[in-house]
């Protein structure tokens, strides 16, 4: 049994459970973990206000230095939790102990460590100018209130990857988590009081769009910051434009993973398996559409098709498991359907395709890896983020056809390119259109990286001193010496 964190909203230092009661499912069981009460939009309001008071009080006119030491000091408590938190995140959302612990938690406590050492060092600048009677310096300024909304698949990384930097930068916050991934933000949230963080510096709200749409639409939000879907992000740069505040995207993929034929094959079935069925697909990343050069097609569409059959599908609280359940019973109906349109439209399932057997995983939301072949690159299956554990295999015939296919997507989050060759490697990972390329490897995200979308994977770019960058607006200052 997991310990649960408090179950309300955390509003200006003060845990509010007022709301109507929404279930916390566990999908690895289909059964209900705790209810959780979805903030009204009064309690959004009383948040945001709180987070205004702390930005205008103890939080913006906190030295640097004790700001610092605070979030350093929570970075450790963070790292202190850190299997409690692994644990609390795979039973809510089913992703593998392993991930959570080495992934997603691990990264919430880097970010958060890391954005607390920028503090002394992310200064401004000084402007050449081309008189002498005057001075003009730089500095990087907070927004103020950062409404942040996030997704369901890593939660506590965002936690990290936004309110690390948006608190260093000396923003205060009101988070709104995932209506299906809730808890990392509670226990988040009680961590940061031990932490000493000042009351309304960090609130956390609870509920889906009705609340998401309540606070990016607030008059005293400055900045917003969002990772989810596509459609998602539409929506909230609409409203977000009605009081021209910013937004930075993080949305989702259709990422190209592109196989040449003189590629190291000892490497491309784990590699490729591990980039389309890390987090059972549901990655922004996923490598769900693989290019391979035709002459090694049948080589690795058998690789990958043996890793994904020895890949151990199961219990997301057992150490081992690399797929555990989808997020909700529905989103595995999606899938299906998905692949059930690919199949009577002229595609193969090579493996997979199934739910996995024993009656120990009956009632979880499970879907066995599934590479599927022969589908075209108008199908649904390869132009639509799946977010679920299905690898659409393209051959190919050389590197302009490639790029050329890769890059026809609307999507512009990641890509592979996997030769041996080092000048096709780079002149590839140049040509194409997408926020990071990995060449012979996949889905590594180092904190002190960009991470970030072209097209329509969205804007912005989230870690190193460009996450720092997105929480800061530069202020000029012009002095007349005269
Ligand atoms: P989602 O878009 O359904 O929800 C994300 C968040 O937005 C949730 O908090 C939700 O309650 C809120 N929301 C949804 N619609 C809203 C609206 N109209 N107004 C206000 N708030 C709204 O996404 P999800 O299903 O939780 O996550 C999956 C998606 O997230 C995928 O598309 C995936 O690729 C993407 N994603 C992107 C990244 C990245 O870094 N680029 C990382 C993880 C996930």
């Amino acid at each position: 049994m997991v310990e649960l964190p408090r179950r309300a909203a955390l509003i200006g230092g003060c845990w509010d459970d007022d709301g109507v009661p929404f279930g916390c499912d566990n999908p690895a069981t289909g059964t209900t973990l705790c209810e959780l009460p979805a903030t009204p939009v009064t309690g959004v309001d009383r948040a945001v206000a709180a987070a205004r008071s702390a930005f205008e009080g103890p939080w913006g006119s906190m030295s640097p230095g004790r700001r610092q030491h605070t979030l350093a000091r929570l970075a450790s408590l963070i790292d202190e939790h850190a299997e409690e938190l692994a644990a609390l995140e795979s039973a809510e959302n089913g992703v593998p102990i392993d991930v959570t612990r080495r992934f997603s938690v691990a990264a919430m406590g880097k970010n958060l460590s890391y954005y607390a050492s920028w503090i002394d060092k992310m200064g401004g600048h000084v402007i050449p100018l081309t008189s002498t009677g005057a001075f003009d310096y730089v500095i990087p300024e907070p927004y103020g209130v950062v409404a942040i909304l996030t997704a369901y698949n890593t939660p506590s990384l965002f936690l990290g990857s936004k309110v690390g930097p948006a608190l260093a930068a000396g923003n205060t916050v009101v988070v709104k988590p995932s209506p299906l991934a809730s808890l990392p933000a509670l226990r988040f949230a009680e961590l940061c009081q031990e932490a000493g963080l000042p009351d309304g510096t960090v609130n956390v709200v609870l509920g889906g769009v009705e609340q998401g749409q309540a606070l990016v639409g607030h008059r005293e939000v400055d900045r917003v910051s969002f990772t989810g879907s596509r459609d998602a992000g539409v929506a909230i740069s609409r409203l977000a434009a009605e009081h021209l505040v910013p937004v930075a995207l993080e949305l989702g993929g259709k990422s190209p993973n592109a196989v040449f034929a003189d590629a190291d094959m000892t490497r491309i079935g784990l590699g490729a398996a591990l980039a389309a069925f890390a987090l059972t697909g549901q990655a922004c990343v996923a490598g769900s559409r693989l290019f391979v050069e035709e002459p090694v097609l049948d080589d690795v569409v058998s690789a990958v098709s043996d890793v994904a059959r020895s890949l151990p599908v199961g219990d997301p609280a057992r150490s081992g498991t690399v797929l555990g359940p989808l997020i909700t019973d529905a989103h595995r109906t999606r899938v299906e359907g998905m692949l059930e349109r690919a199949t009577s439209g002229g595609a193969e399932v090579v493996c997979g395709g199934d739910r996995p057997g024993g009656a120990d995983l009956s009632s979880g939301w499970y879907l066995n890896p599934t590479v599927v072949v022969n589908g075209g690159d108008e199908t649904e299956l390869v132009r639509e983020e799946v977010f679920g554990p299905v690898v659409a295999v393209l051959p190919f015939r050389d590197e302009d056809e490639l790029v050329r296919r890769a890059n026809d997507t609307a999507y512009g989050l990641a890509a592979g390119v996997w030769t041996r060759d080092i000048g096709r490697a780079h002149r590839v990972a140049r040509r194409i259109r997408a926020g990071t390329v990995w060449v012979n490897s996949y889905g590594v995200v180092p904190h002190s990286a960009p991470f970030g979308g072209f097209k329509q994977s969205g804007h912005g770019r989230e870690g190193g001193p460009w996450g720092f960058e997105l929480y800061t607006q530069p202020k000029n200052v012009y002095v007349d010496l005269a």
